[in-house]
Parts: structure tokens; C-alpha cells; sequence
């Protein structure tokens, strides 16, 4: 009896996952409304079946109210919230829990009515209602944290587990649901003092509904969903549809603002985050450097090879600013073939050695196509010696530079009495 039972609720839990996505999947052409109406109405039978509807499974004795439905149903928000922003995930979070607030309201309303006898003679079983009303309350408001939170912890799993969906779905599951039992059945064991043998049969059959769901998730994402998108965008939409809205976003802020020719940030990036990060340094009390770098003699690699030439040489030295800065350093292109970078946590000293380095190694191994070395001249200055603000150190940098031009090129200087020739 037990195994049938176990069997009508894998059944159940397909059937409504089916269902479900089926709305969910084709809202487009149906209107996401179908979809939210069908989760919102499923609610009430939900609450119904937890409070009086319980089956023996062979590990226990469970209510497919919560441990199918409600376990589908906030798996469904998280899917919801794959596939759309959170402004719409907000729509049935607060819908639910204010219409259900709402319901019990009325509820308690409904009860200082006398209602008459109907001639069938079953009357309406007020206390039932009542019962039914804080469950709804609690159950509501349950389902209000979970919600968020699932959507929480699944942003949280994307910093260790990006392109591992089905795993983060698995997990969000179980730790909300295990989550969701505590709060449920702490309830219902402090008021109604049920056995704790309840929590852990609910718990249960919790954990294999998610493993189900789990597994349909992964038929869908893998088979249907992904088999869903055009051939021909597929390359980049195999990306984008592993990627919730804020993660394609913060992949896009990534992506702009770079420069298209060296894939370094540019001009107006600098201009955002550089005084930023001079300040942040200054702020935590330490020193930050400014090196800005130009090519030596530029125009005549552009004259005797070309410009396409000469963007192969430019994307050379940028080649070898990415090595040598450090991951806390940050290369903008400042204009033509001119670059700045910002190092932070970097006194006046340590700065000329990084520009030393950048332009040893761009003079040993950047060449032209006829084996020519290709030299830089640098500028370094640091704050706050140099000045507190980024324009005010950029320029006493800029000035070294162009003493660097004037010094014969090839060279790095920094600080007066701190000259560094090559
Ligand atoms: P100097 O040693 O004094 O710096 O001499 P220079 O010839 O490098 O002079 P300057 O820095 O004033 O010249 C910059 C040249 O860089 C002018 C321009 O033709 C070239 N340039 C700027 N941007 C690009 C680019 O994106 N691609 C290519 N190929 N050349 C560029
Ligand atoms: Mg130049
Ligand atoms: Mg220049």
C-alpha cells in the first residue's frame, strides 16, 4: 500500500510539474497570466490537504499538499525567476501573500454571519475555516521567506557553481524545503503539539519530491528548453539561458565599456572607476599608482607597415600589460596608443618597478614586423604624494612622460631624485 502510494505521488508530482512548465514555458504565446493563475489556484487545495489529507509512504507519513504541491510550487517560482527578472517573480510572491491574507480575512468575516441551513443539511464547518485560517497565515508567510530566499541562495550558488543549474536547483531545494519544514511543523508542533515523527516523515517526503523535481528540471533544461533555442543563435544563447537576468547583467557591465580593438577598458571606464579607486586606496590608508604609457615613435610603425600592422603591435602591448600588471591592477586605454594603469596597495617604489618591468619586457619582446623592438616611454606618480585626487596624479604622470619623451625615450621616470633611466 505504501509503494502505491509512493507511486500515485511520483505520479501527482509529474503531472503537476507537466503541467506547470507546460504553461511556463509557452507564457509567451499563452500570457504569463495562465501560469500564475494556475500556481495561485492551486494554493488553497494545498493548505486543504496539508491540514487533513496525510498517506503512509514506506518512509513515513506525508501530505502530498505540501510535500507535492508546495514543494512544486516554490520550485516553480525559482524556474519563473530563470527565466524572467525578478520584477515578475515579485508578482505572484506578493500576489500569494496578499490573497491569501486576504481569504482569511474574509474568513473570519464569514463566521459572524448566520448562515441558514441548506435543505441538503450539510452546514459549514466554521472552525475548520478558522483552523484553516492561521495555517494559511503562517503557511503564507512561510512561503513569502522562501521564496526570496530561494531566489537568494540560487544568486549566491552562481559564485561557485555558474554553469551547474541543475545542481543549484537540487540544492536550493532541499535547504528551503528543509527550511520551510522547520518553520511548518515547529508551528504545528508548538501549537498542536504533533510528534516530532511528523517533522521527519514530512522532511522525507520533501527531499524525494525535490529529487523528482530535480530530475524533471533536468529533463526540461537539457532537452527541451535548450533544444528550444534556433540553431543558429545557439552559441551565445547556450550561455545566456544558463544565466538568470542579474547574472546576463553583470555579465554585460563586464563586457562594456571595453575597448574593442585591445579588450582593455576604456577611456569613459577610466574615467568612472579610476577616481574611485584612488580613493578607496587613500580611504583603507594606503598608496596607489598612477603609470600612463605611450608607444615610442608610433606614427612611423603605422607609416612603414600600415595601420593594420600597427593595431597587431597595439594588442602586443596590451598582451603584455595584462602579464605583468597584477589581478588588483587595472589597464584603461587613455587614447590612441596610450595606456594608463591603476595600481592600488602600490608605493612610489614598487611602481617604478612594475613600469621597469612593463617596459623591459615590452622592449625585449614586442617587435614589428621587420624585427624591430617596439619601446614605451612611462610616466609613474602615486598618491597621495603626487596629490590626493586621479586628475591631479594623471598629470604629474603625463608630465614624466613627457619627460621621458624628452629623456630619449625607452625609459621610465617617476618622482624627482627618483629618475629612472633605462
Ligand atoms: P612619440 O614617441 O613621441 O610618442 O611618437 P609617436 O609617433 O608615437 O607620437 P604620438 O604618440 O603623438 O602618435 C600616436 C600615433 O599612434 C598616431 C596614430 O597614427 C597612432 N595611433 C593611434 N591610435 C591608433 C590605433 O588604434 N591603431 C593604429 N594602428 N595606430 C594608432
Ligand atoms: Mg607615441
Ligand atoms: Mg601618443
Amino acid at each position: 500500500m505504501a509503494a502505491f502510494n509512493l507511486l500515485l505521488f511520483a505520479i501527482e508530482a509529474v503531472c503537476y510539474f507537466t503541467l506547470m512548465v507546460t504553461l511556463l514555458h509557452f507564457r509567451q504565446r499563452l500570457g504569463l497570466g495562465m501560469f500564475l493563475t494556475a500556481l495561485g489556484v492551486m494554493h488553497f487545495m494545498e493548505t486543504y490537504l496539508a491540514a487533513v489529507f496525510y498517506v503512509a509512504l514506506p518512509f513515513g507519513v506525508a501530505s502530498p499538499g505540501s510535500s507535492v504541491f508546495f514543494a512544486g510550487k516554490l520550485l516553480m517560482i525559482l524556474m519563473l525567476y530563470l527565466q524572467e527578472d525578478a520584477a515578475t517573480v515579485r508578482q505572484p510572491i506578493y500576489g500569494l501573500f496578499l490573497g491569501n491574507i486576504l481569504t482569511v480575512g474574509i474568513a473570519w468575516l464569514l463566521q459572524l454571519h448566520t448562515p441558514i441551513e441548506l435543505p441538503r443539511g450539510d452546514g459549514a464547518n466554521v472552525d475548520f475555516l478558522k483552523e484553516m485560517g492561521w495555517l494559511m497565515v503562517w503557511g503564507t508567510t512561510l512561503l513569502y521567506l522562501d521564496s526570496i530566499g530561494i531566489i537568494l541562495l540560487y544568486e549566491r550558488l552562481g559564485r561557485f557553481l555558474k554553469r551547474r543549474i541543475i545542481w543549484r536547483f537540487m540544492i536550493c531545494g532541499f535547504v528551503l524545503l528543509t527550511f520551510d519544514q522547520i518553520g511548518f511543523f515547529g508551528a504545528l508542533h508548538y501549537f498542536l503539539e504533533i510528534p516530532a515523527s511528523v517533522f521527519w516523515d514530512g522532511w522525507k517526503a520533501k527531499m524525494f519530491a525535490v529529487c523528482i523535481y530535480t530530475a524533471l528540471f533536468a529533463v526540461y533544461e537539457i532537452w527541451i528548453r535548450r533544444g528550444a533555442v534556433p540553431s543558429s543563435v545557439r552559441p551565445i544563447s547556450d550561455v545566456f539561458s544558463d544565466l538568470t537576468f542579474r547574472e546576463r547583467y553583470n555579465d554585460l557591465l563586464n563586457r562594456t565599456g571595453r575597448d574593442v580593438l585591445t579588450g582593455v577598458y576604456d577611456r569613459a571606464r577610466m574615467e568612472m572607476e579610476a577616481p574611485i579607486m584612488i580613493r578607496e586606496a587613500l580611504r583603507q590608508g594606503q598608496l596607489a599608482t598612477v603609470i600612463i604609457l605611450d608607444a615610442d615613435h608610433f606614427k612611423d610603425v603605422n607609416d612603414r607597415f600600415g595601420h593594420l600592422q600597427g593595431d597587431e603591435v597595439l594588442k602586443a602591448i596590451t598582451l603584455r600589460l595584462g602579464t605583468i600588471l597584477r589581478s588588483s591592477d587595472r589597464v584603461f586605454r587613455f587614447g590612441g596608443e596610450e595606456f594608463v594603469a591603476i595600481c592600488p596597495a602600490t608605493d612610489h617604489a614598487e611602481g617604478l618597478r612594475l613600469a621597469e618591468r612593463l617596459r623591459w619586457t615590452i622592449a625585449t619582446s614586442v617587435k614589428t614586423p621587420d624585427g624591430k623592438s617596439v619601446t614605451v616611454s612611462i610616466g609613474v606618480a602615486t598618491a597621495d604624494t603626487d596629490g590626493v585626487s586621479f586628475t591631479t596624479v594623471l598629470s604629474a604622470a603625463d608630465e614624466r612622460l613627457y619627460q621621458a619623451k624628452k629623456g630619449g625615450r625607452n625609459c621610465v621616470v617617476g618622482q624627482p631624485g627618483l629618475v629612472k633611466a633605462s
